[in-house]
């Protein structure tokens, strides 16, 4: 097989800022080794986020000429909707200024005390919105999902066996919705099989509680499925996604991600009086119906971006690019998680750094080290994000401690990924230079929220 090239050509360049590591060095104490604090322009290759960092096409950028920035009934919402719409099916699509909006709209209505949300696993902003209304989270992944090495196609799918006794043992009358997530963000970007889906769905209607999914990924997550799963191979992407959300009585969505856009999310509803009562929200919160929180040149931009992520050559590139660089860090003896996710590449520092215990993260290490010696900017999934502290002031570390590199959609060509592959490789091979870290000031906030 042939090189997979890259399906766009390049109009318009953005210049990288070269430093030296000496300089590096100085920056990095300067940012109290929190890669968060170090300037963009300081930065050689950014793999903080896929968040935002995407690259819009000629034809989204037109399309933000063509936004129409009427207060109310503006054409470009309407361009949105029916993206929206073509892809979701739901019928009450309303427009958020990113993913977290439309979280906060949705649990400050269905959320509250006593109330349990069943997720194969939350992100932190849907977890932190949950607990912030009072109510609690509780993640069901898979047990694939649970030990990075280990290579499995669905490891993002939730466990319906422990879905369905706690269920029971919390009530469904307790349980205002499941929501699943794809691809499974903070699980490694792994994939949802349509089957989980089913049978998710399936459950939940026999004990009637909406299924909810939030979709930031969905066409990452349904090209996974036409690779992945029986009797999806020769279906367009299109149509698969259109039959995960079938499945689903709601959704919410990141246009920061999966809708290739800078800026953007929305709720989708099927249900008229939450969307009602949403848009209520919606309106003290974000803005009036036909913007809610975003300006109309991004709904266009959205809109379009709707329709080219579900480009076959686009996908086929997009998670083409990251599983070449697991392979190649994987050839090389780095410990990578596997198979590769769909929007990055995560270390499993524990492994890497072993001779740095958790209490002294590693994976910070980690990314310290990647951007010292290569200007790469990562980051730390571990006890720095999810640690929390016991009584007595100890650690309760995190399950896994895995440094995350995510790949901006159609920022870096391959020369760059190469570039990242050496940079790791070289650490890898000194790893034993790089010591540990402690904390010596942290500002107080929700537990669940220490880099956001
Ligand atoms: C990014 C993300 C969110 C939150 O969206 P923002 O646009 O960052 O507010 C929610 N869920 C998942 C899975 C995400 O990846």
């Amino acid at each position: 097989m042939k090189t997979i090239i890259e399906p766009f050509r390049i109009k318009s360049v953005e210049p990288i800022y070269f430093n030296t590591k000496e300089e590096r060095t100085k920056i990095l104490k300067k940012a109290h080794y929190n890669p968060f604090l170090i300037d963009s322009n300081d930065v050689l290759i950014d793999l903080l986020t896929d968040s935002g960092t995407n690259a819009m096409s000629s034809r989204q950028w037109a399309g933000m000429m063509n936004g129409d920035e009427s207060y109310a009934g503006s054409p470009s919402y309407y361009r949105f909707k029916d993206a929206v719409q073509n892809i979701t099916g739901m019928e009450f699509i309303i427009p958020t200024h990113q993913g977290r909006a439309s979280e906060k709209i949705l649990f400050s209505l269905v959320g509250g005390k006593g109330k349990y949300f069943i997720s194969n696993t939350l992100f932190d902003t849907t977890r932190a919105n949950i607990e912030f209304s009072g109510a609690e989270g509780i993640d069901l992944v898979c047990e694939e999902g649970k030990h990075p090495a280990v290579p499995a196609p669905f490891k993002g799918n939730m466990d319906t066996v422990v879905l369905k006794k706690v269920i029971k043992e919390k009530g469904a009358e307790n349980i205002p919705m499941v929501i699943i997530t794809i691809t499974n963000n903070s699980g490694g970007g792994q994939p949802v099989s349509m089957k989980n889906i089913r049978e998710v769905s399936k459950i939940c209607k026999q004990h009637k509680i909406p299924l909810f999914i939030d979709c930031c990924r969905f066409a990452e997550n349904a090209y996974f499925i036409k690779l992945r799963e029986k009797g999806y191979g020769k279906k367009q992407v299109i149509d698969i996604a259109r039959e995960m959300f079938t499945y689903a009585d709601g959704a919410t969505m990141s246009a920061k991600k999966d809708a290739i856009a800078n800026i953007g999310g929305f709720l989708a509803l099927r249900s008229k009086l939450l969307a009602q009562e949403a848009r209520n929200l919606l309106i003290i919160t974000e803005g009036f119906p036909t913007y809610g929180g975003l300006a109309g040149r991004d709904l266009e931009a959205i809109a379009i971006g709707l329709e080219e992520v579900v480009d076959e050559s686009y996908l086929q590139y997009r998670i083409r690019s990251i599983e070449y660089l697991t392979e190649k860090l994987h050839n090389a003896g780095v410990p990578v998680m596997r198979p590769a996710g769909g929007h990055a590449v995560y270390l499993d520092a524990k492994e890497f750094l072993k001779h740095i215990p958790v209490d002294q993260y590693p994976g910070q290490a980690m990314c310290c080290a990647l951007y010292e010696e290569g200007g790469i900017r990562a980051v730390e999934i571990g006890s720095l994000m999810f640690g929390k502290y016991d009584e007595k002031g100890k650690l309760i570390p995190s399950k896994l401690e895995l440094v995350r590199l995510a790949i901006p959609r159609r920022v870096y060509t391959q020369s760059h990924i190469d570039y990242v592959a050496e940079v790791i490789i070289e650490v890898f091979k000194n790893r034993k230079k790089y010591k540990g870290l402690v904390i010596t000031e942290e500002a107080k906030l929700f537990d669940t929220l220490r880099q956001n």
